[in-house]
């Protein structure tokens, strides 16, 4: 049976492709994700996203459109409302503007399951241990509702240092932060992270 797998990149996907092969499925990429940035990034994920369907002869759709623009509309509200507390005092993956950021990739990726004839769609972002597992779970399944199609569950995670093995098998593009501008400021700058050490210890 075909299920449809939103990629959020190629490296996590490994081990949810491996799983799901073993489980008796046919998974089918898809590459949704207005969230990554900038454009060079974006465009070496998506890169790798084609690299890796090939090596491993799978079908891949794409959302060829590099969607800054439309992510910064959604998020920046959020973002903005906080003065900054949505990048500085929130844990990883438990940011506001990650729901947005989850929730229009589900539901872009369930939308597509109805329109193309899938009856099932999962996404590789339960394979990350960096995400906000519980909301991601209750929006696909709301997502599934929605269009009219099913929702596989399963967590990934038990196979995070076998797909990260299986990456560098491949050897596909590993990326060192999650996707959008925010991310990679709370990822490399020492400042916010001065910051949020000082926060966290009162
Ligand atoms: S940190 Fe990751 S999940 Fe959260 S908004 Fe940014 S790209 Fe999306």
């Amino acid at each position: 049976m075909k299920i449809l797998l939103h990629m959020c990149c190629a490296p996590c996907s490994c081990y949810c492709v491996k799983k799901l092969r073993e489980e008796g499925y046919e998974p089918v990429g898809y590459f949704f994700n207005p969230n990554i940035h900038p454009y060079q990034e974006w465009r070496k994920r998506l890169k790798s996203a084609r690299d890796f369907a090939e090596k491993i002869s799978m079908e891949l759709h794409v959302v060829n459109h590099y969607g800054l623009r439309e992510f910064l509309k959604k998020t920046f509200p959020v973002v903005e409302s906080l003065e900054g507390d949505d990048t500085v005092k929130n844990p990883d993956g438990r940011h506001n503007r990650c729901k947005i950021c989850y929730a229009w990739r589900l539901n872009e990726t369930a939308k597509f399951a109805a329109e193309n004839n899938f009856e099932i769609f999962t996404s590789s972002l339960f394979y990350s241990i960096h995400q906000n597992h519980e909301l991601m779970k209750k929006i696909a399944e709301s997502s599934a509702k929605q269009f009219g199609v099913k929702f596989f569950y399963e967590d990934f995670r038990a196979g995070w240092q076998e797909g990260i093995d299986l990456s560098l098998e491949l050897e596909l593009y590993r990326q060192n932060y999650c996707g959008c501008i925010f991310s990679e400021e709370e990822r490399f700058s020492n400042d916010l992270k001065k910051l949020r050490r000082k926060i966290f210890k009162n």
